[in-house]
């Protein structure tokens, strides 16, 4: 039987889980995990919208949930989205 620490000794949980959850698509299930502001260091592109993510901009980071052929792991193939491009796409 293994120790787990005290629930009590947690910080406390963002309002915005930032535990990577499923989304289903036309083309897919895809895993979804939010990005806040403060990480998001870098500028990217959108596929949504190919518009630049500013830094600092929170957004989502989203992969399948397989990985797609010639990727060894699904991980790598993770894109950034605006919050909202990613709710408009089918
Ligand atoms: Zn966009």
């Amino acid at each position: 039987m293994t120790r787990r620490p005290s629930k009590h000794l947690a910080p406390p949980r963002p309002l915005l889980s930032a535990y990577p959850r499923a989304a289903f698509k036309a083309d897919g299930r895809w895993i979804v995990q939010t990005m806040p502001g403060a990480r998001a260091a870098k500028r990217y592109l959108c596929p949504g919208c190919n518009h630049p993510i500013a830094p600092g901009t929170p957004h989502l980071v989203v992969w399948p949930e397989a990985p797609t052929p010639g990727s060894e792991r699904a991980v790598d193939d993770r894109r950034h989205w605006h919050r909202l491009c990613w709710e408009r796409r089918p």
